[in-house]
């Protein structure tokens, strides 16, 4: 039987890529619910090749006549009514930063397996998520690279057996740039990734390593292991995605092309392995696969990461609301690459955190400290720090995207 499928985010990169899986494997998947942001042009076109059931656009309109049978859904509730409404398998969240995390949990009380593309929901919300799953036997599925590899070199073992996982980073386009040339990089500049292709947001977090550190907490939440069991290697290749150490001293890992559409496709597929149409890796050809200690002298944000991630309860979401605004103001020129983890770490130095009550607590709590990291940016720029101004400058300011 085919695997029904939801797809949050399906116009962003993650969206896109996973309808790429579903047109490859038709017998194996069939789309029955869409969701996207404010590209309501892309979404129309997918209605139209993928007949879904539902549809649903949070700030464009799609044209009823365009949806043949698919009902298209609206107002704020939208996302969560579609995961409401129709029957579903696996709901693929690839929508960015909070958005996604009503629809997740109303995913996971149904009994559906969620495919995590989105980290914030785990980060600032692990614990809930992971309990709400337990309770109504859906699962998360691993679909961050790092973790779906982790995910395989775990299958078939003991998780006792874990001495260790690491976390591979490319260690983005500032990997061997200076502390005092990392004070002037332009946002273009910051966007071009080595070796993977994503939408801004990670790209500018994988450029801050804070990405990695985000992924810290998500393998925590994922795979039960205790924070200091958790560690992160430089592998500039993007070829390694994670390794597993075991107690005996054994170390598994997995390795495939930088392509998000095979951890897509995996947890779409899991148990089962499909095959896939792009080719494998040339060992004939193959690079030399390099391994280093992350810089975090230079990337502060590894450090930032652990220290919410250990602090724990609303700390994590701070971290990830913090950064939310900074990566926005970064990209918009209004402030310089450094004042990033100067904003996060500010936010944190001044939070109490609490433990996580609800979702509702968490959602209040970020938008709080995104408002307070706001306001922070704008007395410093005003005094003493520099601001940007190379770089393209993108429209909607304040915080608007996708
Ligand atoms: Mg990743």
């Amino acid at each position: 039987m085919k695997k029904r499928v939801v797809v949050l985010g399906s116009t962003g990169s993650i969206g896109r890529q996973t309808l790429d899986v579903m047109r490859a494997n038709p017998d194996a998947f069939t789309v029955v619910g869409l969701a996207a942001g404010r590209d309501a042009q892309t979404l129309a076109q997918q209605i139209a090749e993928f007949k879904p059931q539902a549809a649903f656009c949070a700030a464009g309109t799609v044209e009823r006549r365009v949806g043949g049978d698919t009902r298209i859904l609206t107002g704020n509730d939208g996302i969560t009514r579609l995961i409401g409404e129709v029957e579903a398998d696996v709901t693929v969240v690839g929508t960015p930063g909070m958005v996604g995390a009503p629809a997740t949990m109303a995913a996971l009380e149904r009994g559906q397996d969620v495919a995590l593309a989105n980290k914030e929901t785990l980060i600032m919300a692990g614990d809930l998520v992971m309990r709400t799953a337990a309770a109504n036997g859906a699962s998360v599925l691993p679909t961050d690279s790092e973790h779906s590899a982790i995910w395989q070199c775990l299958r078939g073992e003991d998780e006792t057996a874990v001495r260790r996982l690491i976390l591979a980073a490319s260690g983005g386009p500032f990997r061997t740039t200076t502390a005092q040339e990392l004070a002037d990089v332009s946002p273009a500049q910051a966007l071009q990734h080595p070796t993977w292709s994503m939408g801004a947001k990670i790209t500018i977090d994988s450029a801050t390593l804070l990405n990695k550190g985000l992924e810290i907490i998500e393998a925590h939440w994922l795979f039960g292991l205790p924070y200091e069991k958790i560690e992160v290697v430089i592998h500039p290749q993007s070829i390694v995605h994670a390794l597993v150490e075991f107690v005996d001293g054994a170390v598994m890992a997995q390795l495939s092309h930088p392509d998000m559409r095979l951890p897509i496709q995996h947890a779409l597929s899991y148990p089962q392995r499909l095959p896939t149409y792009w080719g494998g890796l040339d060992f004939a050809k193959a690079p030399v696969l390099e391994f280093s200690a992350p810089d975090t002298e230079n990337f502060p944000c590894l450090a930032l990461a652990r220290q919410a991630a250990e602090t724990g309860g609303t700390a994590p979401t701070v971290l990830c609301a913090a950064d939310e605004v900074a990566v926005e103001l970064f990209l918009h020129g209004k402030i310089g690459f450094l004042d990033i983890p100067r904003l996060i770490a500010g936010a944190l130095d001044g939070h109490a955190s609490t433990p996580v009550e609800s979702l509702d607590h968490v959602l209040s709590v970020a938008a709080e400290t995104r408002q307070r990291v706001f306001e922070a940016s704008a007395e410093s720029s005003s005094s003493s720090a520099r601001v940007v101004s190379q770089g393209k400058v993108r429209d909607g300011f304040p915080l608007s995207r996708e």
